[in-house]
Parts: C-alpha cells; sequence; structure tokens
C-alpha cells in the first residue's frame, strides 16, 4: 500500500462488474486504482466519502461537446471520459492532435466519420478533423446525395485510414441524408466487421414517419447486423423512434436473440436538439414528426420559431445554427414510459448526444462557470444523473449496481474488444483506471431544465480522471486537465 497518492475514505463502494457493494477505502496511485479495503493507510491526499457511492466515471459514448464548458458541465454529471461517436471526426488523427494540445478535464476519443468524408467525397469540403464544421454542414444537401464510384472509393479510403489511425468505430449519420444508397451503409458497416470496431448510427426515418424511405431505419440496422456480421450500435433509439419504441425495441430484441450483435443507447429527454438545417426540418418533413414549426426553439435567439416562413429564413441563414426539438413530453407520464423503456431495454446504456454550447449573447467559453448567455439542451448537463434519478427512485427501481452499469460498465465493454483502455475504464476494482465519480444517492439529480440549461447536476461531490480530481467538494477544479485519449488497436 506504500505510495498511495489520495485515499477515498469510507464510502460505499459500488463496482458494477464484480457486484462489489460495500463501505471500504479506495487507494489511488500513478492514475489507477491501488486497492480497495477497510482500514487502509493515510496518504497525502485524504477526501471524505462517508454516506457517498464512490464507483467508476460514467462513459459517454455520444457527446458532441469539445468546448471546455461544456466538458466541465459533463464532469458534473459525473462523466469521465466523453466520445465523438455517432458523427465521428475526420481525420481523427487531426482530431487526436488538436486536443491533445488543449488538454481536456475528461478522457476523450472518436470514430471515423461517415458524414465528414462525404462531405469531402462528394462536396469538396475540407475534413479538419472537427465536429463543429460537421455539425455546420449538416443541413447542406450537397454532401447527402448518390455517390458516384469515385467518390466512394475516396470515401472508403478515408475511412479506413481514420480506421487504421486508432478511431473507435465509424459513425453514420445516415438520418440526415435519408436518400443515401442502402448498399453504401451495408459497405461501410461491412468495412467495421473487417475492423473489429462497431459503428454508431443515427438512423435512417422510420418507415411510419417517411413511407417514401428507401427502407425502414431500424429494419436497416438489423439488416446490416445481419448481413455483415458488424456490431450495429443503435444511436438515442429514444429521439429516432419516439412513440414507435417499442416496435423499434421488439425487433432489435429478436435480432439480438438470433445472434445479432446489436447495441442501443438513450437520453431521458423528450426534446431533441440538432441543426435547423437537418434535412428532416424542412418545413414540408414536420409533419411526418408530427412536429410544427414552434415546435422548435432556435437556441442562438431562444425564439420559438413562429412560422414556415421563419423557418425557411433560419435554415437559409444560419443551417448550422442548433434548434430544441419538442417530440416527447416528458410531463406526460405515457412519454415519460417510452423513455424509461428505451432506458431499461436490457444492454441499453445511458448516452447524452450533449452538444456544445450556444452563446446567445457575449461570454468567454473558457470561463467558469459560464455566464448565463450560455445554452443547451439539458441533456447536456443533466443526462446522467437524471437517468440515475429515473431508475433508482419511483416505481420498480432498478439497483444502484444494475442503473450504475448502464452509466459505466457497458458502454465500457461495448468497446473494448479494440480498445483496450475501456478493459479498465467502467470497473472499480485494483487496477482500473481511476477514473472515479463520488456521488451522493440521496440527493443525486439533474437540476438543467429547457428554461435553464446549463445548471450543473446536484449530489455530485468528487471526480477524478487518471487519478486527478476535477471535480472536488462539487466544485470544478481549475486547470485540471487530465483527460487522456482512447484509441482503438487496429488490426
Ligand atoms: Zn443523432
Amino acid at each position: 500500500m506504500a505510495g498511495a497518492e489520495i485515499v477515498l475514505r469510507g464510502g460505499r463502494v459500488v463496482d458494477p462488474e464484480s457486484g462489489f457493494d460495500a463501505v471500504a477505502d479506495v487507494a489511488i496511485a500513478a492514475g489507477r486504482v491501488a486497492a480497495i479495503g477497510t482500514g487502509l493507510p493515510t496518504a497525502p491526499q485524504e477526501a471524505d466519502a462517508t454516506a457517498m457511492v464512490v464507483t467508476a466515471g460514467f462513459v459517454d459514448l455520444h457527446s458532441h461537446v469539445s468546448d471546455l464548458a461544456g466538458l466541465r458541465l459533463q464532469a458534473l454529471d459525473g462523466v469521465t471520459t466523453a466520445l465523438e461517436l455517432e458523427a465521428g471526426v475526420s481525420p481523427v488523427q487531426a482530431a487526436y492532435q488538436a486536443v491533445a494540445a488543449d488538454g481536456r478535464p475528461v478522457n476523450y476519443g472518436f470514430a471515423a466519420s461517415w458524414a465528414q468524408a462525404r462531405m469531402t467525397a462528394l462536396a469538396g469540403f475540407p475534413a479538419d478533423g472537427s465536429v463543429a464544421t460537421v455539425l455546420r454542414r449538416l443541413g447542406d444537401p450537397a454532401w447527402q446525395g448518390p455517390a458516384g464510384p469515385a467518390q466512394l472509393t475516396a470515401l472508403f479510403g478515408r475511412l479506413a485510414q481514420d480506421l487504421a489511425d486508432g478511431a473507435l468505430g465509424i459513425g453514420v449519420l445516415l438520418g440526415y441524408a435519408p436518400e443515401a444508397d442502402p448498399e453504401e451503409y451495408l459497405r461501410v458497416a461491412g468495412l467495421a466487421a473487417e475492423a473489429g470496431v462497431p459503428t454508431f448510427t443515427h438512423a435512417r426515418d422510420l418507415i411510419e414517419m417517411r413511407p417514401s424511405a428507401p427502407v425502414d431505419g431500424a429494419e436497416e440496422i438489423v439488416r446490416a447486423a445481419g448481413q455483415t456480421g458488424a456490431h450495429m450500435h443503435y444511436c438515442h433509439v429514444n429521439s429516432t423512434s419516439q412513440r414507435h419504441i417499442d416496435r423499434v425495441l421488439g425487433l432489435v430484441g429478436r435480432a439480438q436473440a438470433a445472434g445479432s450483435r446489436i447495441s442501443t443507447e438513450a437520453y431521458p429527454y423528450g426534446s431533441g436538439m440538432t441543426a435547423i438545417g437537418a434535412s428532416f426540418l424542412a418545413p414540408e418533413r414536420l409533419g411526418e414528426r408530427g412536429l410544427v414549426p414552434s415546435s422548435l426553439t432556435y437556441a442562438p435567439t431562444g425564439e420559438r420559431v413562429a412560422s414556415e416562413a421563419r423557418l425557411r429564413e433560419l435554415r437559409q441563414a444560419d443551417p448550422g445554427g442548433l434548434a430544441v426539438i419538442e417530440m416527447l413530453n416528458e410531463d406526460d407520464p405515457a412519454d415519460l414510459l417510452l423513455l424509461r423503456r428505451s432506458l431499461t431495454f436490457p444492454g441499453s446504456v445511458v448516452a447524452s448526444d450533449a452538444m456544445p454550447l450556444t452563446w446567445t449573447g457575449p461570454g468567454d467559453p473558457l470561463a467558469w462557470p459560464p455566464a448565463a448567455t450560455a445554452f443547451t439542451h439539458p441533456r447536456t448537463a443533466g443526462t446522467f444523473c437524471r437517468a440515475l434519478r429515473l431508475l433508482t427512485r419511483g416505481d420498480e427501481p432498478l439497483s444502484m449496481a444494475r442503473a450504475l452499469a448502464k452509466c459505466s460498465l457497458e458502454p465500457a465493454r461495448l468497446l473494448e474488444d479494440r480498445v483496450p483502455a475501456m478493459r479498465r475504464k467502467g470497473r472499480l476494482q485494483a487496477g482500473a483506471d481511476a477514473d472515479v465519480v463520488v456521488f451522493d444517492p440521496a440527493t443525486v439529480a439533474d437540476r438543467a431544465t429547457y428554461a435553464d440549461s446549463i445548471r450543473p447536476s446536484a449530489g455530485i461531490r468528487h471526480v477524478l480522471v487518471n487519478g486527478a480530481f476535477v471535480v472536488r467538494e462539487g466544485a470544478i477544479v481549475p486547470g485540471a486537465r487530465p483527460g487522456r485519449p482512447v484509441r482503438a488497436e487496429p488490426r
């Protein structure tokens, strides 16, 4: 035990893998958990964890956040690893280099980006490895159409290079290019299968929403898993399925039972958020999702979109501007149950779809706390603590260990085949990475709302990343940037 730098003293230690759940001390040395036991010797730094849960930090498979303030909000929600997997980035090498130069409070990693590779191959937009660039161009029809043979060669060459450079999988924003050839998608899945990494798909429209779709979005994911053997990860199954969640989960469950590798994730909010220029937010397509212009709140001004004409104007002037989209109503118990079912579905993991902050006025993105002019979807700041609140309280609560597994162990396992670092995350055991969250189980809860979107979650006492405090006594540690890159081992 000599050499421990930090001891978290006397907390309720919960390891979602072994099921260990008992009061103990946790000793940390050299970025790893050194020992778990009672009466461990004192260390230079001691933190009291009495009456707190001490467990593995949360692994967020779906975060579009790259700004410091947004990452700090995530840390205050218990997140110690925030990965950009659904949109992905290209080239991944550029993304890893840019982040390494700045440092981050939490661990980071990227999938290759089908959309960004397509934006270059089809539209000639330069790829810079930045998610902001993908979001800005999301609504541009120039990258969304059918691809010719030379374009496909360039696109698949780019994806293969990103996989060779350690991309964690392939992100596929298929729902944003609804006329893309289903054969192209199968080829993407085939490439991922060869590389032994998952795809992360924002599904195409469901047939109930868009009878003219070339294929049903859910059937397509299931079919790709069956035909290529790829591990298909179904992103935010809540928001792309809406009231069809039972049909979609039924389909996924049958395919899983038949041996396909399909995993799912969800965030417990009824509204979504994306670029206002997204193809499915075109005025003539709103009806497919039962939306009207006023279902959208345009983030930069906070306005509810008043009319089709205003929607057209905003899509034209600022296609990458973010909007909150009201879909399910969280205050309606029936809708809340749909969200709950998307979370409690076997193997479904909690993932935030955290969004970059939009500045509605002057504000310093490096300042903490962020100025009140910062706006985002409350899922950015609140997803994990909200999930814990919904899953561990109320009717038919899950055990603490089971709920925590959906936040840490299960997302880590989903990636660990080709990502060695993931075998040491999501667990709280001797030898595990010291990514640790310490929270009060009696008070842990989200506090961010649509009106006050940057309120940090309550009840998070300490957060450590690679053995360094990022949150201490409930407060952000200024200057702490212990996050490390997470990469796949290429085959
Ligand atoms: Zn998405």
